[in-house]
């Protein structure tokens, strides 16, 4: 199908991919424009978009993936300092290719990447206001 998910593509070998972990259940790869070098993505295999639709058991499984990738990592790049892992759950979000994907990336001090905040107008939340914030969210847990 000409319009298939990228990373559908790249699970059935119809795209190119660096393979760094492969099982029935997730797939690693290296990302084609790497943060840094050795900038690392999982995946499901079967698809999803969003964090929502991802069964609870592949989600824990690929953070289990993410996790060895991320302990590889400083042993495998002699100067890798620290290691941000990173998933981006829609548009707003940062999401760019909607088949859910986790980042595992190496960090160096100064490497300039990082979320812009605007921290010029800090809203420090008072104790009940975050009481409450807390408790929506509470609620919502399934
Ligand atoms: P996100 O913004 O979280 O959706 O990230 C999408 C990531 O996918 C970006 O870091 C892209 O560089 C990466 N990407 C897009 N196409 C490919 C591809 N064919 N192979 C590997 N990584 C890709
Ligand atoms: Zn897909």
């Amino acid at each position: 199908m000409m319009n298939e998910c990228i990373f559908c593509r790249i699970v059935k070998g119809n795209l190119p991919a660096s393979v760094v972990h492969r099982d029935g259940f997730c797939m690693a790869f290296m990302d084609i424009q790497p943060v840094n070098t050795g900038h690392v993505l999982v995946i499901p295999t079967d698809h999803v978009a969003y964090v929502a639709d991802l069964d609870e058991d592949v989600g824990a499984h690929l953070f289990r993936i993410a996790q060895r990738i991320a302990v590889a990592l400083p042993r495998s790049f002699m100067q890798c300092e620290g290691v941000n892992m990173f998933l981006a759950d829609g548009e707003a979000a940062g999401q760019e290719v909607f088949h859910l994907h986790l980042h595992v990336f190496p960090r160096y001090r100064g490497d300039r990447f990082g979320f812009v905040w605007n921290s010029s107008l800090p809203h420090i939340p008072a104790r009940d206001e975050l009481d409450t914030v807390a408790e929506n969210i509470k609620k919502a847990l399934t």
